[in-house]
């Protein structure tokens, strides 16, 4: 953190206030007017301020606004400085940390831009106006110091539609990230699904694709499963449509419980669900593809008084040289399925090429 935190955050550096002044050709003869300009100020100051509040309290809204006299004492101290310090050591980054504050505290009082930015160019015909009657005789030198009068409110005013611009951009910020996170949680609904919470089948097609490439690309073992869960039809028929939804669910959990946290399960079809193993071989994944079978059919099944005796088919692949694209794994691991679904069901079979 700087000394001039808010010149940090608008990225004002002291080639910036170079490059600023030298637009609006704020030259060391414009100082010296607007020495003369703060001395007039200085005499005239409660007309200069007393004016100015009276012309904003003519418009209803700021009335409201300038209700409190609270509100007004603090803002008239402000007003009061501000007249006092127009363009004095306008070259110096305090200069313009402390229009950027001025700005700020602005805004964030709920003063809206237009009210704000109107009141500049009131206080602008003000002072010249006092300025005007003491040079009344000078018009040529009237003229040189409105000139740089007019600059250095100018250099001010700029200060202050970028304080709000920024006010409403971090404002808009915080909305998008806010945006963002909702999204964010949408996307991680739209993944899952809803009865099971594994992957749906959009997103466990996506996930199958990226290992299924990591697996060709690093020439490491990849297996699926596709677990189908037998006579479930028979199931939902005898104990309800509801117990049928809880075995779907408990045969997830049963699933969570014999794969690693990095294996992919996902709801592929009906009461059919498919499984990637990652850095896994036949001969393992045929060993785990047991096991889970075994646990499906020795685990109790049982909800709101009912209980039912559940098994699954599984048809297991694995990644080989001639599977060139993951839906070419899943019609083998499926082919698998349909053997194990003939040899009788609640058994585990293995694609096996057959000989050329
Ligand atoms: P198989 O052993 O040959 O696999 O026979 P099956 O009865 O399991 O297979 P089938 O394809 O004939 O029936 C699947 C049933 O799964 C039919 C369908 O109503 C039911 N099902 C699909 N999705 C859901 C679900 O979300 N909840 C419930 N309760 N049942 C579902
Ligand atoms: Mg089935
Ligand atoms: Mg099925």
């Amino acid at each position: 953190m700087t000394d001039f935190p808010l010149c940090d955050l608008f990225q004002i550096t002291p080639k910036e206030v170079f490059a600023r002044r030298a637009f609006l050709d704020l030259t060391d003869e414009d100082e010296r007017h607007l020495a003369t300009i703060r001395e007039i100020i200085q005499a005239d100051l409660d007309k200069i301020v007393g004016e100015f509040y009276d012309h904003l309290l003519k418009a209803d809204e700021l009335k409201r606004f300038l209700s409190d006299r609270r509100t007004v004492d603090r803002l008239q101290a402000t007003q009061r400085d501000y007249l006092l310090s127009l363009g004095r050591n306008a070259d110096q980054l305090q200069y313009f940390e402390d229009r950027l504050k001025i700005g700020i505290t602005h805004e964030r009082v709920g003063l809206k831009q237009k009210w704000y930015l109107g009141a500049y160019a009131i206080l602008f015909e003000i002072v010249s106006r006092h300025v005007g009657a003491r040079y009344v005789h000078q018009p040529n030198d009237l003229l040189r110091l409105l000139s740089s009068f007019k600059k250095i409110v100018t250099l001010d005013m700029v200060l202050a539609v970028e304080t709000y611009y920024q006010a409403t951009t971090q404002r808009l910020e915080g909305i998008l990230q806010q945006l963002t996170d909702a999204q964010q949680q949408l996307q991680e609904v739209s993944r899952l699904d809803g009865l099971t919470q594994v992957s749906n089948r959009r997103f466990l097609m996506e996930s199958l694709e990226v290992e299924w490439h990591r697996s060709v690309r690093f020439t490491r073992p990849f297996t699926l499963l596709l677990v189908d869960l037998d006579d479930f039809k028979r199931i939902n028929d005898e104990y309800g449509h509801r117990f049928g939804d809880f075995v779907l669910q408990r045969t997830v959990a049963v699933m969570r419980s014999t794969l690693r946290p990095a294996d992919l399960i996902g709801r592929y079809g009906g009461e059919e669900f498919a499984i990637g193993l990652v850095e896994t071989d036949g001969d393992l994944a045929k060993q785990i593809a047991e096991r889970l079978r075994l646990k499906i059919a020795l685990s109790p099944f049982e909800s709101e008084g009912q209980k039912a005796n559940v098994t699954a088919s599984i048809g297991v692949a694995s990644v080989e040289p001639d599977v060139d694209r993951v839906e070419m794994l899943i019609e083998r691991a499926d082919q698998a399925l349909y053997q194990a679904k003939s040899g009788g069901r609640n058994q585990v079979c293995i694609y096996r090429r057959p000989y050329p």
